[in-house]
């Protein structure tokens, strides 16, 4: 049932005053979607024509206005939302300050035709140049808003919209977050006349995901867990039903990570980067992991009135709620990943993972490169390199976290290295002291190595601290490491690369059962830190088949 629109006391409208900004279409496409869904609205369908400064048309299902109210709403501070403080603190609508259609009113020409489910006729209402036109039409319940000549009045702020298609885009870019955090709502865009995104509206943030993913996507989706962290201030952070894609499916360019909190998309780089961290080399370097997380935390914990838009928000226990993503995403991947690939893209073979590495028959090694072992599904070639390299990451993950075992030299090492090398032994002094590494400088050319990580004691420790230096401070050598991986990961990873036995290193026997063996146990990855495959299965079925047994 509609509540009616009333203007908010003067008290509280200051109390939220970080007023909507309506800086480009896709703010005029967010605040509308935004109601439409705070309408309760079933289907929403949303049309953008000349990247939306042309028109932009929101139409929805929703309890509609009433006949009464409809030249209110569009008021500054009129809401059928917030009636008190109370309300702010337990914020179950998207929008909460009933400023949206006043500021759109105020820089475009807006016709809002609506029939509230409560009225039998409805009402339309034509906003031009500030005059208010108001007849009765004829139309289910629902709301259409349609906004055209956005800032056509304003040719300065005009001047700021980028093309058409960016425009387009971005408009995109807010209506997708919205369509998953609604799976149980029917989303249809329209650019240029052509539909660019529908949602089945079925309640499943799977299929939503796929149809704003592409249907390739479908395959490697797999369910967040549900993780709840409790805290000193009893039981918090829950992310609930969330989904991810798995490390074989990841994305160009920007992130794909969809943060939610209490339903409303959010745009935070503390959560996301959990995300991504968490995901760490099982997606590919310069590819960006998929996932939408479903966070709640007690309304009184979040405040979504920091940002003009509603899209940051302050969380008061931002930590726990980092923990709790990290931990329901490990799970979430611990469960879908297996380093090995098959041998072919159509091997139809009933390969499931189930075989452990730890069970196969090492039969040699090919090429100095690769180790071959037999298992029950088939026939595994391991890169040795990529191998190990996981298996030391995972070794120095654990030893960043505190179970770090130091060697001391009995007499300090010095190593020469670049100055550029120097400095940054400075700066990362300390996170090369989690790893193991005691280093100080030792003159402008060289530094001083009093200790290494135990685990590196066999494997030339002072190469790999020269190595790792060098290719941090100049990262020409070809290895590129993800930008915004925190300091000590992008150490850890290129401290494995340098320490991993390489193709064309000798490898005996046991050392590649060894291998096998803990690669197994590591938190198994489908990729080496560079995205390569780790091992690839040729099954038996596939082996007839090559064969033409089959
Ligand atoms: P807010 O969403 O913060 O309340 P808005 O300016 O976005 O403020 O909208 C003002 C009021 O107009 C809303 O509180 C709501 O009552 C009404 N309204 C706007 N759009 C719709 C819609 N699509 N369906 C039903 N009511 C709407
Ligand atoms: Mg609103």
């Amino acid at each position: 049932m509609p509540d009616a629109i009333q203007v908010m006391d003067p008290h509280l409208a200051a109390k939220i005053a970080a007023g909507e900004v309506i800086e480009r279409p896709a703010s005029v496409v967010k605040e509308l979607v935004e109601n439409a869904l705070d309408a309760n609205a079933r289907h929403i369908r949303v049309d953008i024509d000349g990247g939306g400064a042309e028109r932009i048309l929101v139409a929805d299902d929703g309890h509609g206005i009433a006949a009464g109210e409809v030249e209110l709403a569009f008021r500054r501070h009129a809401t059928s939302k917030i009636r008190s403080e109370d309300d702010l603190n337990a914020l179950h609508t998207l929008g909460f300050r009933g400023e949206a259609l006043g500021s759109i009113a105020a820089v475009a020409e807006v016709t809002c035709t609506t029939r509230s489910v409560l009225d039998q006729v409805g009402t339309e209402l034509r906003i031009e140049m500030g005059a208010f036109v108001e007849s009765s039409v004829a139309r289910q319940p629902g709301t259409t808003m349609v906004v055209e000549g956005l800032f056509a009045r304003f040719p300065a702020r005009r001047k700021f919209l980028r093309a058409r298609s960016a425009e387009a885009a971005a408009c995109l870019q807010v209506i997708s977050p919205l369509a998953l955090a609604y799976p149980e709502v029917q989303f249809s865009a329209f650019v240029e006349g052509r539909e660019a995104l529908l949602t089945p509206g079925d309640g499943n943030l799977r299929s939503a995901l796929v149809a704003v993913l592409g249907a390739d996507a479908a395959d490697h989706l797999v369910d967040i867990p549900a993780t709840a962290l409790s805290g000193d201030h009893g039981e918090i952070v829950v992310s609930a039903g969330g989904v991810c894609a798995d490390g074989s499916y990841s994305r160009m360019g920007r992130s794909g990570v969809t943060v939610l909190v209490n339903r409303r998309p959010v745009q935070n780089r503390t959560l996301s980067f959990a995300a991504v961290e968490a995901f760490g080399s099982l997606v590919p370097v310069g590819r960006q992991p998929v996932a939408v997380l479903d966070i709640r935390v007690p309304p009184d914990e979040v405040d979504f009135n920091v940002h003009p838009s509603k899209l940051e928000v302050k969380l008061l226990r931002e930590r726990a709620v980092y923990a709790a993503i990290q931990r329901a995403l490990r799970s979430a991947l611990a469960v879908a990943d297996w380093p090995v690939q098959p041998w072919s893209p159509d091997d139809d073979s009933s390969f499931d993972g189930a075989e452990s590495l730890r069970e196969l028959r090492v039969l040699g090694q090919a090429g100095k490169t690769y180790v071959i072992a037999e298992g029950e599904a088939g026939l595994y070639l391991v890169d040795q390199h990529a191998a190990h390299e996981r298996v030391l990451l995972e070794d120095l993950r654990a030893a960043l976290s505190g179970r770090c075992e130091q060697q001391l030299l009995l007499e300090p090492l010095v190593v020469d290295v670049p100055p550029a090398a120097v400095s940054l032994a400075e700066q990362a002094a300390g996170e090369l002291a989690a790893l193991g590494f005691a280093v100080e400088p030792f003159g402008p050319r060289s530094l001083m190595v009093r200790a290494v990580p135990g685990l590196l004691v066999d494997r030339q420790p002072q190469r790999i601290l020269q190595e790792t230096l060098v290719t941090l401070s100049t990262n020409t050598h070809g290895l590129v490491i993800e930008q915004h991986a925190s300091w000590a990961e992008r150490l850890a990873t290129v401290v494995a690369c340098k320490s991993a036995v390489r193709a064309g290193d000798v490898l005996a026997q046991p050392e590649m059962e060894a291998l096998l063996r803990r690669l197994s146990e590591a938190a198994l990855c489908r990729t080496c830190a560079h995205g390569r495959p780790t091992a690839i299965l040729l099954s038996h079925a596939q082996l007839e088949k090559e064969f033409g047994r089959r």
